[in-house]
């Protein structure tokens, strides 16, 4: 296992919704594999953090890592994902 992390991004008006999109992953996530959850600033956009232990999730076409990705899609392959 390795410690991943996934990103809630959103803008400053939206904390709450990051926050609770955040947390309604690391529920799922579990107590047992979760790390931490962290909140940062970049460019006008708030980003909230969850950390935790897992196995790296894997493009099923082409093996590159999707950990973090939200778009939907393998931006190596473009394969939806
Ligand atoms: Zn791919």
């Amino acid at each position: 296992m390795r410690v991943l992390f996934r990103h809630f991004r959103g803008t400053f008006r939206s904390w709450r919704n990051l926050f609770q999109e955040a947390t309604d992953f690391a529920t799922t996530v579990g107590p047992e594999r979760l790390v931490s959850i962290s909140h940062s600033a970049d460019r006008g956009e708030g980003i909230v953090t969850v950390w935790y232990w897992g196995e790296p999730d894997l493009c099923p076409g082409c093996g590159y890592n999707l950990t973090g990705n939200q778009s939907g899609r393998c931006p190596e392959c473009a394969m939806p994902v």
